[in-house]
């Protein structure tokens, strides 16, 4: 059994004052300057980065080379923190591409034709991913593993031939942004390079910062220049309840260049523990689907359903982010039409000007789009993995069993914007954010997650456990369709039917109920598939089925990222954010 920590470390930026921006934008640049030349420096001696002599990435560091530029020596043993973390990131990646160095083959490329640019199989990445299942992991690994493929591939298309090593792909990790952690420094009181103390009565921060003028000398009167920032009520909440860590510099770079400095506040948080297996009644088990971004179902260790399933729609949110996509794309033509005209000309010729002069306002267009289609995904994740937690705690379940993302199941059938937009990719990448932050609020809220084999789950009845064909609606029953939307079973003594999401929702939460009861009894955690013999089959018990949500307040302001029903009631009923929110307070809080 896995062993449970009991804290977490949390990180809340906080935006410095402008009048101070300057003077920690020149620490932030100094401190960045030795980062890399540090990391440049122990470039061809990262392997050794795999082993950890010490908790401290800067005593490793400080073992090995003398600081290339000084500025203090605490200051230096922040920098050799960073770049020591930097270094131990890339080692553990490169581990993880000597796992997919034998996978690559030229398979994975398609050629270029003459009317077609050359491009990635994704099939065949599809097929290399799923060689590489692993047992003891839950698929966010997956996801890191398909980046490292994702990059192999594309030096291929630069170069015409796959990487030899990792470092052949990679070049050295230089830091573009400023980041300066303090975690190499005596602390908020005893700080040679920082000193900070928290007012959370007065709900405020206040902060000394060493950094060098405009001249490059470092001040010896730094202390005396204080900085306050106002605390956010959230941080005050848990710097109360937890323990506060050696905080972050960061540098933020926007797309029209403007920088601003922001202080990581950490916060290590007591967590509350994971329910035992001996205790657990009810799992809540869901399903990734194409039409509905979630469908999810409760089932009890004695073989009923508990209330009726529960469906994360995201269908406006879909074609909100479809017309980003339409002219993001639209924007890429343009650019690409006006460098063609820019280039019709020689360097210096007047005639350039009018496309020089309108290609940065395209591309800053173009940024802030990428930047509001990311955020969008991000928030769909936060909010759907909130709705998940806030129906497993209604329900009072322990476990949240989800498909494995291994299976990336939906491959890109789209067409279109609207297609692309569903396609493979982008659902990997929403599935992938809402595991993570699934994982880690489960953590926090104590309710324990495990992934299972989607195998079969969508063809396979819930009520009987049978095999069972799916179809395109419940209208068109006639001829089978493996991708159809409603699934039938055939068995003469059941002929339960329903959407496919759901049916695979109550078959997750079966599989995940399975798990628990072998548990309970030999204390080991397997996950079966769907045909062994331990996984009960469902019957509903409608009785139990009330949700004990309290009333909802109004329905002015709608979650911006979809609508979230439940066809249990009668009326679609639409959450708030807000109201998600609140309860996750509770929850976490
Ligand atoms: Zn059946």
């Amino acid at each position: 059994m896995r062993t449970v920590r009991d804290q977490q470390a949390l990180s809340y930026p906080l935006r410095l004052p402008d009048h101070v921006q300057a003077d920690v934008l020149r620490l932030l640049d100094s401190s960045r300057e030795v980062i890399n030349l540090t990391v440049m420096a122990l470039w061809d001696r990262l392997d050794l980065f795999a082993t950890r002599t010490n908790t401290h990435a800067y005593k490793q560091v400080e073992e090995m080379i003398t600081p290339p530029v000084v500025h203090g020596h605490r200051q230096w043993r922040c920098e050799a923190e960073q770049a020591g973390r930097i270094l131990r990131g890339q080692a553990e990646r490169k581990q993880q591409f000597a796992l997919i160095l034998p996978l690559l083959s030229q398979g994975m490329i398609i050629p270029s034709s003459e009317n077609k640019r050359g491009g990635k199989n994704r099939a065949q990445i599809k097929q290399a991913l799923t060689s590489l299942r692993d047992a003891q992991t839950d698929g966010g690994n997956a996801v890191e593993l398909q980046s490292l493929i994702e990059q192999a591939c594309n030096c291929y298309l630069t170069h015409g031939r796959f990487p030899d090593t990792y470092e052949d792909m990679q070049p050295v990790p230089v830091l573009k942004t400023g980041i300066l952690p303090y975690a190499g420094d005596d602390g908020p009181q005893m700080g040679q390079t920082y000193r900070l103390s928290l007012d959370l009565d007065a709900k405020t921060l206040t902060l000394a910062l060493r950094a060098p003028d405009e001249t490059g000398k470092w001040a010896r009167n730094w202390r005396d220049k204080t900085i306050q920032v106002a605390l956010p009520e959230v941080v005050v909440v848990r710097a109360k309840a937890g323990k506060m860590l050696a905080p972050t510099l960061r540098e933020i770079i926007e797309s029209d260049g403007t920088r601003y400095a922001v202080l990581d506040v950490i916060i290590d948080v007591p967590v509350k523990e994971q329910a035992a297996v001996e205790e657990m009644q009810t799992v809540l088990g869901f399903d990734w689907g194409i039409r509905v971004l979630v469908t999810a179902s409760v089932v009890d260790l004695d073989g009923h359903q508990i209330g009726r399933p529960f469906f994360v729609d995201t269908g406006p949110f879909d074609g909100r982010q479809a017309r980003l996509r339409r002219q993001i794309d639209q924007l890429k033509a343009k650019i690409a039409r006006l460098e063609k005209q820019r280039d019709r000309f020689p360097v210096g010729d007047p005639r350039r000007k009018p496309s020089e002069e309108a290609l940065p306002l395209l591309r800053k267009e173009i940024a802030r789009c990428w930047r509001k289609y990311e955020a969008r995904n991000n928030d769909l994740a936060h909010l759907s993995a909130n709705v998940l937690l806030v129906l497993a705690t209604t329900f009072g379940c322990e476990l949240i069993a989800g498909e494995s993302l291994k299976s990336m199941k939906s491959a890109g059938r789209g067409r279109g914007a609207k297609g692309r937009w569903r396609n493979w990719r982008n659902n990997t990448q929403v599935r992938g954010a809402l595991w993570r932050v699934l994982r880690y609020k489960c953590f926090l809220a104590g309710v324990r997650l495990e992934w299972q084999q989607p195998r079969h789950t969508s063809h396979t009845c819930p009520r009987c456990g049978n095999p069972a064909k799916t179809y395109t609606s419940p209208e068109h029953r006639t001829t089978s369709n493996d991708w159809g939307a409603w699934l039938c079973c055939s068995a003469a003594d059941c002929g339960w039917n329903g959407s496919r999401d759901y049916a695979a929702s109550l078959n997750i939460a079966r599989l995940g109920a399975a798990l628990i009861r072998h548990a309970q009894t030999t204390g080991r955690v397997i996950h079966p598939s769907i045909i062994h013999p331990s996984v009960q089959p469902v019957s509903y018990m409608g009785t139990r089925a009330a949700l004990r949500l309290p009333p909802l307040a109004s329905r002015g302001h709608l979650i911006a990222s979809g609508r979230i029903y439940c066809n249990g009631w009668r009326l679609s009923v639409k959450l708030r954010s807000s109201y998600v929110t609140a309860i996750m307070l509770r929850l976490c809080g």
